[in-house]
């Protein structure tokens, strides 16, 4: 804090606030009259108070801040000032198919991918749906990504994918993975070991995590390739208790050569027994809950009303674009609604009625900021609004909103009332990125022009009839059941004839 008490503001007139022009790199920024949720570790939370940055950090939070002279000031009344959002585990390359697999199961995500499409994908489309992707989460107020790159076939494919993440001014961490390769081959490739060292290190902004999966081979192959992680010094991300696809073996063998840590992180974490469970509380891992995506795809049931029996910390997040967006809003919803579903639906079967909910929209508000710093091993840095720590900050906003008032509960107002059109300002590293709505320093135009040469050229790939077909599959059919009722309406049955 600096500033002498009773100096004068400066920032522009009440109520206008300055122009995104102003908002350059480096001035400090006060967010004024806000509740502020600073999800620090009491939670508190403050009414009418204000959240003030400087240079890259967050230097007060409080009521009646006084501020260095040419701080910028934006009027936050009515609106919530919360940490910004993270997401552990997003394939941010395949943003070119947004909403492509909408009606897709995780089997034909799977052909699609793995098997017909997904090595059609050169450097430049991995690089063209990083793009797009990052852009997305930022303009949600999802301040720091985990980009799970699991199209990296080449290095070539990485240095696009860093390429992009760099261009764009968020949070990001590089979970290196290859399909198309065994990750005991890929992560011992010299160009690998290159790579990471030309790209990595040092830098705050840009993290570093290996990306595979351990499908439970009783030789346990990947054993090399967790090598390779504990040799950089980095997490391992994996997709853990998908159905049928990661079971309790793949967890029981890394458990077993003393592979889970409390930086590795399990991504859905839903068809798991409850030793698999056990296993991951002890060794301290984190789950990445994709909520809606366990509800479509089919890896399990969103597991959180289990891993709350565990004590396994939460981090959300939103998978993929081919069916979902960057929009951790809709994750948070989502996590609380099945939470409380399953907690019904386990009631009902014992003729029992839930009357007091155990999940609150507090704590899903805590897994989409500081659950994912946690589980980052960057809580240090970012999950909190606390003088010292990095200033990712979201303002939640929107005066021509009619959802944005009466503000009573600001947690369930997050959780169950706004969206991220009601995203106004988004701050990361101490700087502005978004304001008022729109976005400050991003070229979105730029993601638009090669975003659509991808699109064009995977169309012309894939020709029209697979594109078609692809995106449609088939339904099977519906039997409707036998009704032993019926109806015929006659005139002398209708009523007053
Ligand atoms: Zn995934």
């Amino acid at each position: 804090m600096t500033g002498a008490p009773g100096e004068e503001r400066d920032g522009g007139q009440p109520g206008t606030g300055p122009d995104a022009a102003d908002l350059i790199p480096g001035r400090p920024v006060v967010f004024r009259n806000a509740t502020v949720l600073t999800m620090d570790d009491a939670h508190h939370l403050w009414h009418g108070a204000d959240v003030l940055i400087q240079g890259e950090m967050i230097a007060a939070v409080g009521r009646g801040l006084h501020v260095p002279e040419g701080t910028a000031e934006i009027d936050a009344s009515g609106g919530i000032v919360m940490p910004g959002m993270i997401d552990t585990h997003r394939h941010m390359w395949q943003t070119a198919m947004r909403g492509y697999g909408a009606d897709w199961t995780l089997t034909q995500y799977f052909v699609w991918n793995y098997l017909q499409w997904g090595k059609s994908f050169r450097p430049q489309d991995i690089y063209a749906g990083n793009l797009l992707s990052a852009v997305e989460a930022i303009d949600a107020g999802v301040t720091t990504t985990v980009d799970w790159s699991h199209g990296l076939q080449t290095v070539e494919h990485a240095d696009a994918a860093v390429d992009a993440l760099q261009e764009v001014p968020g949070r990001f961490v590089l979970a290196y993975g290859n399909i198309h390769q065994a990750p005991w081959e890929w992560s011992a490739a010299p160009e690998f070991r290159d790579f990471v060292g030309r790209r990595f290190g040092g830098n705050d902004m840009l993290g570093f995590q290996l990306a595979f999966d351990i499908p439970g081979s009783p030789d346990f192959p990947e054993k090399a390739a967790f090598e390779v992680a504990r040799d950089l010094g980095v997490p391992v991300t994996t997709h853990a208790g998908v159905w049928k696809v990661t079971t309790d073996d793949g967890i029981r063998l890394m458990h077993e050569h003393g592979f889970m840590t409390p930086s590795t992180i399990y991504v859905h974490a839903a068809s798991l027994s409850a030793d698999s469970y056990h296993r991951i509380a002890a060794t301290g891992g984190f789950a990445s809950l994709s909520t809606e995506s366990e509800q479509s795809a089919g890896q399990g049931y969103p597991p959180t009303w289990k891993l709350r029996q565990h004590g396994i910390g939460v981090s959300l997040s939103m998978d993929t674009s081919v069916w979902w967006s960057a929009d951790l809003f809709s994750a948070m919803r989502a996590t609380l609604s099945a939470d409380r579903v399953r907690e019904h639906m386990e009631a009902h079967s014992q003729d029992e009625t839930v009357t007091h909910h155990s999940l609150r929209a507090e704590q899903v508000v805590d897994w989409a900021t500081r659950g994912g710093a946690k589980a980052l091993g960057m809580d240090s840095l970012t999950g909190s609004l606390e003088a010292g720590k990095k200033a990712d900050v979201v303002l939640i906003k929107n005066d021509n909103s009619p959802v944005m008032f009466p503000l009573h509960n600001p947690y369930g107002h997050v959780v169950f009332q706004a969206q991220r059109g009601d995203v106004h300002t988004v701050v990361i590293n101490g700087r502005v990125v978004k304001y008022d709505h729109r976005l400050v320093g991003t070229d979105l135009g730029r993601a638009r022009e090669v975003i659509g040469q991808t699109v064009d050229y995977l169309k012309g790939e894939l020709g029209p009839e697979a594109w078609a077909d692809g995106m449609h599959p088939e339904i099977p059919e519906t039997r409707v059941l036998d009704n032993p009722y019926t109806y015929t309406y006659t005139e002398d049955s209708g009523t007053g004839s």
